[in-house]
């Protein structure tokens, strides 16, 4: 079935941290953390139009020079997120080039950062390439709970876990829509057109059955109008289906906040993208890098009751033997591991 959005891993599970997520039908795509962007293509990356940086390690923040180069002079907009101190940093790796010609480039580029603290308050900053790239004020951000970015399909979440720094963990959402039957519309006698909007809002609004809306649609014999209440019509509309929700979560320690901030964050996601930096059998080693174990991983994919997971960010150390961190992190999330030792 064709899905609204399409999430891919930007790089192998030993390469740098990056999830790409592709929205086929609106030609865009909003992409999480700015590790080594190398295997995206240019045409890939000018889609974005959002990016989600979960921290500022180099391996999820140093492919920002990279986005950069290859958008500026072919793209007018994008939007940054991230953590404390973003804004600054973003700052300082425009501060590092020379522009002393970019404002004269077509078209112009704007950078709206927006920051987000560990208290849930919002900051934002501009940066255009008519303004040399210059920090400028544009607006306040106030992001609603944990809602980072909001449109009619989908929104983002995101909440922060402990890496011995904050560190973001995302849930990139499809809303609740309904899916319409075209053998029954047309054995009523009608046909799709501009009105099914205003028929699914009716029904997600739960509005009264006798609500009347004006049916207009265009054919080869013209234009037609009939008048229907939203009981007669509903028929015509398959079950409202629930939107596919993702989460992406990477770089973080394996403690009771953490697993409680992704319990609030990602229950009953469909799809979990998780770091399995090391093996269980190098627990304590993991512990002292501030990342999760395989076991850890599927532990947490088993806490938040998610339909499917896909491990991610290995330590080069399993070079030989991807398929063993694979392996742990299934048995720990279908439960096969609760009968092995203790956690
Ligand atoms: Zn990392
Ligand atoms: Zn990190």
């Amino acid at each position: 079935m064709r899905t609204f959005f399409e999430p891919r891993l930007v790089n192998d599970a030993f390469g740098d941290p990056g999830l790409y997520v592709d929205f086929h039908d609106e030609r865009r795509a909003v992409l999480f953390d700015l590790g080594d962007l190398s295997a995206l293509p240019p045409r890939k990356l000018i889609r974005l139009t959002h990016v989600f940086v979960s921290h500022a390690h180099m391996d999820h923040f140093a492919g920002f020079d990279n986005l950069l180069r290859v958008v500026l002079g072919r793209k007018e907009r994008i939007t940054l997120f991230g953590g404390p101190d973003f804004i600054e940093r973003v700052e300082h790796k425009l501060l590092a080039y020379a522009w002393n010609v970019v404002h004269r480039y077509e078209p112009e580029f704007v950078i709206d950062v927006r920051e987000l603290s560990t208290g849930g308050g919002g900051s934002r900053a501009c940066f255009s390439s008519k303004a040399k790239f210059a920090r400028e004020a544009c607006g306040s951000w106030e992001p609603a709970g944990d809602v980072l970015h909001e449109e009619a399909r989908f929104r983002v979440r995101g909440r922060f876990v402990d890496h011995e720094l904050p560190c973001l963990a995302f849930a990139i959402e499809e809303k609740a829509h309904m899916m319409v039957a075209r053998d029954r519309l047309d054995a009523m006698g009608l046909a799709t057109g501009p009105w099914l909007r205003e028929l699914k809002e009716a029904i997600l609004a739960n509005a009264p059955g006798d609500r009347a809306i004006t049916v207009r649609w265009r054919d080869r014999e013209g234009a037609h109008e009939a008048t229907r209440s939203v009981d007669e019509l509903s028929p015509a509309i398959l079950d409202v289906v629930a939107g596919r929700r993702i989460g992406y979560v990477t770089d973080l320690r394996y403690t009771e906040d953490n697993v409680r901030a992704l319990v609030q964050l990602l229950d009953g996601v469909d799809l979990l993208f998780i770091e399995s930096v090391f093996l269980d059998e190098d627990r304590d080693h993991a512990e002292r890098k501030n990342h999760l174990t395989a076991r850890q991983a599927g532990e947490i994919a088993r806490a938040v009751r998610a339909g499917a997971v896909v491990p991610f960010h290995f330590s080069p150390r399993y070079q030989q033997r991807p398929a063993a961190l694979a392996a742990e992190v299934q048995s720990a999330w279908s439960g096969a591991a609760l009968s092995g030792r203790p956690p």
